[in-house]
């Protein structure tokens, strides 16, 4: 389906298709076959779709562009500290192949030029030549996501011409940066530089990068998140060699190209770019390349400097205790208690993607408007991702709150693993533990009601068992009505876990609760289950379908051992006919009463998040 991005690939192809500057290299005389008029553009997105568009599929070996992923492998088999030990990240503002090394520790100064190339290349793991290249290739594979292969003529071209890479490699086993036979690791190199690849496949390497490490179409994590960070940084000061000034302050993106003619940029978060066009510039640089992501930064605001996010309000919703209520069923004078005093529980939803400025303006939000609170919820159902700042900031916050003598919440952490992590780390003030696990946004209003309750007086019930006069669809009834109803109702009881009702089946009876607990659970869109409303004795379950038969709508389950008397609709269907129409206009009666209660309270809810 053309898309509007592939759109826009497609007019920037045919601007740039005409333009003839530059020269297909030819020092590596293999390379020299190339066609000029090739050209393949190539985008990438993070949940792994390619949009391709020209001489996409053309292969061409990978060259210079496999620097910074043998660099990424390094770094992962051998640590920071090791690969440091033999190449810098200094930027050298010289040409790729330039035999220059840091004058005091002798190493090559970054590696992205040869030098630095060669010496990272003598860190892939293996114990003979095989085994190493088969690592290499691996790796490589990982980030296309399929298998790739060395291009076996511009290998052989190269390793037969390559005097200035085995000057560079016999001057590094010199400087002790490399030790043993430097033609091993230069061999390898010369494999590494020869793998094939196409513009698609490029654009596949970088969005691997772009996603932090995480192989968008395979779903495998091929490099650890701190070493993506450390690849793009010297990407964006050193792919581009004696260029990079200028491409970091006019593209903005990390990227690398490679003498074949390839160019990969990478627009972290959010996409990878290949292009390949073999006619270079002077410094080694694809022509049409470089154009075509100048213009790509320009014309969507892609260079990262440029375009500085607006922070988004991470608070959602921010509300009262004595309008929003846990799913506990309250009797009357627990809810008009809750009216009074629930106000001393503040509870604050919030939401979408949380980082240091976010949370930061949250957190004087929160600390201002709880001034007052003696509960504070802090409910992170709808956050979807969080990261270390802002893990830190929501703990710190938590702990002051009760320093101040409050009882805080994080709710609805359970899903969420690095801020778990982070707390799992992290005992402190107060304990997390009063409910032995994370608690629900509902479980920590529930315990905040009732500690308010108690606070002011009113002893949360213990829900004692209702009789069928206390049920709320029995209101206003006579005893001989009582006696009737009781008549026709069948006992029943369920064990604590089991199902009473199944969303979707068949309507044909209600229940009266006589004694336990049950919840009223609907299936979600990740497949889950939320928890609706909590019921007890004195309250009816499978009610709703009374007065118009459709399938349960929810499913309700006994939270604890559960009794009640069960009506079915065909037995209150002949009450009528038995002589007791006023029994079933009393029934429907109180339902419509229980069911606009209902809305009301819904709709106050809402009034109160939105
Ligand atoms: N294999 C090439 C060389 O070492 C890689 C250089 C490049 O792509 N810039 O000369």
């Amino acid at each position: 389906m053309p898309t509007p991005i592939l759109k826009h690939l497609q007019t920037l192809h045919d601007t740039f298709a005409s333009l003839d500057d530059g020269a297909v290299a030819t020092y590596i005389p293999e390379l020299g076959r190339a066609d000029p008029s090739w050209f393949g553009i190539a985008i990438a997105t993070v949940d792994g779709v390619v949009y391709e568009v020209g001489d996409s599929r053309q292969e061409f070996t990978i060259q210079s562009i496999s620097k910074p992923f043998a660099y990424g492998l390094a770094l992962e088999h051998h640590g920071l500290k090791r690969v440091s030990r033999r190449v810098g990240v200094e930027p050298s503002g010289d040409a790729f192949n330039s035999i220059s090394l840091d004058p005091r520790s002798g190493r090559p100064l970054n590696p992205m030029i040869n030098a630095g190339a060669i010496a990272t290349t003598s860190f892939v793991p293996g114990d003979s030549r095989e085994k190493r290249e088969r690592a290499m290739l691996g790796f490589f594979d990982a980030f296309a996501g399929r298998d790739l292969s060395v291009d076996e003529a511009v290998y052989r071209s190269e390793r037969d011409t390559g005097h200035r890479n085995r000057a560079i490699a016999h001057l590094l086993r010199n400087a002790d940066v490399l030790e043993g036979d430097p033609e091993e690791p230069l061999d390898l190199y010369f494999r590494q530089c020869s793998i094939a690849v196409t513009c698609s496949d490029l654009a596949r390497m970088a969005a691997c990068l772009a996603a932090g490490g995480i192989q968008p179409s395979t779903g495998k994590r091929v490099l650890s998140t701190h070493n993506v960070g450390r690849v793009l940084s010297i990407m964006s000061s050193c792919g581009m060699y004696d260029f990079a000034g200028e491409w970091i302050f006019e593209v903005g993106m990390p990227a690398k190209s490679g003498v074949a003619g390839g160019i990969l940029a990478v627009l972290p978060g959010q996409l990878g770019i290949g292009v390949f066009s073999p006619p270079l510039d002077e410094r080694g640089n694809s022509v049409r390349g470089i154009r075509v992501c100048k213009a790509l930064s320009r014309e969507f605001g892609l260079h990262l400097f440029n375009s500085p996010r607006v922070v988004l309000p991470a608070l959602r919703a921010s509300c009262s205790g004595a309008d929003v209520h846990s799913k506990r069923r309250r009797p009357l004078r627990e809810l008009e208690a809750l009216a009074r005093v629930g106000g001393k529980i503040r509870l604050f939803e919030l939401h979408g993607r949380l980082e240091l400025s976010s949370v930061e303006m949250a957190t004087r939000t929160i600390l201002r408007e709880s001034a007052d609170a003696s509960h504070v919820i802090l409910d992170l159902e709808r956050v979807f991702d969080l990261d270390a700042a802002a893990c830190r900031l929501l703990v710190d916050l938590r702990d002051q709150l009760e320093r101040d003598g409050k009882r805080a919440f994080l709710a609805c952490i359970h899903e969420k693993e690095t801020l778990r992590t982070y707390v799992d780390g992290h005992r402190s003030v107060g304990d997390w533990e009063v409910l032995d696990r994370y608690p629900t946004r509902d479980e920590a209003l529930d315990l905040c009601e009732n500690e308010v309750l108690v606070q002011a007086g009113v002893r949360p019930a213990e829900l004692p068992p209702a009789t069928l006069a206390e049920q709320e669809l029995c209101r206003g009834f006579t005893r001989a009505e009582i006696t009737a109803l009781e008549a026709r109702l069948r006992p029943a009881r369920w064990n604590a876990g089991e199902t009473v009702i199944a969303q979707g089946s068949t309507a044909d009876w209600l229940l009266f609760i006589s004694l336990g607990e049950v919840g009223v659970f609907l299936n979600n869109s990740h497949g889950g289950e939320t928890l609706l409303t909590r019921l007890g004795p004195g309250s009816s379950v499978g009610e709703l379908a009374l007065p118009d038969r459709q399938p349960r709508a929810g499913t309700i389950r006994a939270l604890t051992p559960l009794e009640g008397g069960i009506l079915d609709f065909a037995a209150f269907d002949r009450l009528p006919e038995e002589g007791l129409v006023q029994l079933q206009l009393k029934l429907l009666t109180n339902l419509a009463a229980v069911l606009a209660a209902r809305l009301r309270t819904a709709a106050r809810e809402i009034r109160s998040l939105t």
